[in-house]
């Protein structure tokens, strides 16, 4: 039964369908793995037994009655703390939601639950999403599988630890400047995020509303991809959702292939703070595209060294804004309501007790950029800066015709938990190669290209597709994936050491 946690989601989907197994012993053997490990790794922040064994129970009912089942149908999954789920807790990973419990399901959380996937909780992430380490949440770190004095990556580390603990195939991430590539890239996992609008953000709480996007994480990339067709699609519910069909992601995982494609290197994503190691495993991976037959050129994005800067400007200015309806009225935790003090006063209370010192920083930081005075000289800034790196995008795959750019996923591989915890601009630099790609709105994956040979952790390979060509990720994520296991004679995964 135990092995039943190192097949692929597409695999258990198989294992179902045929019957060879149910999908209450696939849901029973993650809870068990989950019972068993859990506790050293703190993936999850809830774990929803009943709910999860229901969900299975319903998928074998269905197939015992002949009905045709969906192609993760039964798969457990595991959900970022960040997408509301009726009647389960949603946190953020923040204090100020300690106890509430939303009425509805966000737009994700409802696909997912029709695709018959089997949501097994909701898990650890920086609060609000605002970090690189998952060091931020208000319930305690999380461990990185491969090393549990290590971080798992941030802000969505509970769902890339779960991945590589074997606690879940399938998980749910959000990237708003890195959160689904970073974990991905320092815990040997995939992660994708999707063209923004792609997938909807309704119900996902929001920290950026501009670069928030929600995306699939998976230990294989044809996994990634048919959790991505899943959750993607249009949804009147979300402004910003695009009304336009889903990329053929599947078809491209199957497919995967670089023959004739211009790849294209991003110079300035290496030197100064990038890890020896780190750089060893990307350029191999230059190489080995080279002999799989793409033509490698290297591409410059100027605009790229400000993109960090820009990012700490718009970002943070948007989440002053969206966390202004945290106030002790509306939901979850309410400090000093004795009946003496006015309703500002609890407000106050509640943000001090309620809000870590990241999110009050950034609260801080983005009230000053947006004030009237500053406003030009700083959020105005930084909105023409994001202006010329969709251009340095722009041109890369128009006149550059490039058919994807590729760079390391992260300078380093993962640091020592404490590390960086009180030094936010080490922690920001983490996010130095994915926060682009925010910026512009289009598309990027990270893969696994190796471990690094100082201290034998997982380096990430970034993939960059124009925005609405996300089937070019899941093409080159295939083609790479599959020469690397041939390389390695396994997944990369197979090497990280069991809890
Ligand atoms: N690490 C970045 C930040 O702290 C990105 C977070 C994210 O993508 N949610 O803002």
């Amino acid at each position: 039964m135990t092995d039943l946690i190192k097949l692929t989601a597409a695999e258990i989907a198989a294992k179902i369908a045929s019957g060879e197994v149910t999908a209450v012993q696939v849901t029973e053997a993650h809870l068990a793995r989950i019972e068993a490990v859990d506790e050293k790794v703190n993936a999850f922040l809830h774990v929803d037994r009943e709910g999860a064994l229901a969900q299975a129970r319903a998928v074998d009912e269905k197939r015992a009655r002949g009905e045709k089942l969906g192609p993760l149908a039964g798969v457990p999954l595991a959900l970022k703390d960040i997408f509301t789920t009726k009647g389960i807790p949603t946190t953020v990973g923040s204090k100020i939601l300690e106890g509430w419990i939303p009425p509805y399901d966000a737009t994700l959380t409802r696909r997912l639950k029709e695709a018959d996937v089997v949501i097994l909780g909701k898990t650890n992430m920086d609060e609000f999403a605002m970090g690189s380490s998952t060091e931020n949440s208000a319930y305690g770190p999380t461990g990185n599988p491969w090393d549990l004095t290590k971080i798992p990556g941030g802000s969505g580390g509970g769902s890339s630890a779960a991945l590589a603990s074997y606690e879940a195939p399938l998980a749910i991430g959000t990237d708003t400047g890195g959160s689904i590539r970073q974990p991905a890239a320092v815990t040997g996992t995939v992660g994708v995020k999707p063209t923004y609008g792609a997938v909807s953000r309704y119900g996902m709480v929001a920290f950026s509303s501009s670069l928030d996007q929600g995306g699939p994480c998976a230990r294989t990339v044809l996994d990634a991809a048919l959790l991505h067709e899943v959750i993607a699609g249009h949804d009147p519910l979300d402004s910003t959702s695009i009304d336009a069909p889903v990329p053929p992601v599947v078809e491209a995982a199957r497919n995967g292939d670089v023959k004739g494609m211009r790849v294209g290197v991003v110079k300035q994503f290496r030197g100064e703070g990038y890890q020896a190691g780190v750089l060893q495993r990307f350029d191999e991976s230059v190489e080995l595209l080279k002999e799989l037959g793409a033509e490698v050129i290297e591409v410059d994005c100027p605009s790229f060294d400000l993109a960090l800067a820009a990012y700490y400007l718009i970002a943070p200015s948007e989440c002053s804004s969206n966390l202004a309806r945290f106030d002790a009225m509306r939901y979850g935790l309410r400090v000093g309501d004795d009946g003496t003090k006015s309703a500002e006063d609890v407000t106050a209370l509640t943000r001090e007790a309620g809000f870590g010192d990241e999110v009050k920083r950034r609260v801080i930081l983005g009230t000053y950029a947006l004030s009237s005075g500053y406003y030009d000289a700083y959020y105005g800034s930084a909105q023409k800066v994001r202006t010329l790196i969709t251009r340095d995008f722009e041109k890369a795959f128009g006149e550059g015709g490039v058919d994807v750019l590729i760079s390391p996923t992260t300078p380093t591989t993962a640091f020592p938990i404490g590390e960086r915890a009180d030094d936010p601009m080490a922690m920001y630099l983490a996010d130095l190669c994915t926060i682009p790609t925010n910026l512009a709105g289009n598309a990027a994956m990270s893969l696994p290209c190796g471990l690094a040979p100082e201290d034998g952790m997982p380096v990430g390979l970034q993939i960059i597709a124009p925005a609405m060509a996300d089937d070019r990720l899941y093409r080159v994520g295939a083609a790479v994936e599959a020469a690397f296991n041939a390389r390695w004679g396994h997944a990369l995964l197979e090497e990280a050491p069991v809890l």
